[in-house]
């Protein structure tokens, strides 16, 4: 998906961004893929630090391949 400006400006505050801890093994791949920088590394663990910039991409869903993410329109 490719995600332009005008996406950015429109879709805030719509999207709700969680990450189980028990799955994430914090290789930061969801961090780097990001495009709005939502996800941080927070002891060792990927965190939502801004999930109100979230554009529900995906990306992040997509890249996880424990499968620790979830991303769901709110
Ligand atoms: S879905 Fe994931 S990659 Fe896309 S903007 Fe939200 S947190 Fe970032």
């Amino acid at each position: 998906m490719v995600v332009t400006k005008f996406d950015t400006e429109k879709r805030k505050d719509m999207f709700k961004v969680e990450v189980d801890p028990d799955k994430c093994v914090g290789d930061e791949e969801c961090i780097e893929v990001c495009p709005v920088d939502v996800l941080q590394l927070n002891n060792g663990k990927a965190s939502p630090v801004r999930p109100d910039d979230c554009l529900g991409c995906e990306s992040c869903v997509q890249v996880c391949e424990f499968l620790a993410i979830k991303v769901t329109e709110v």
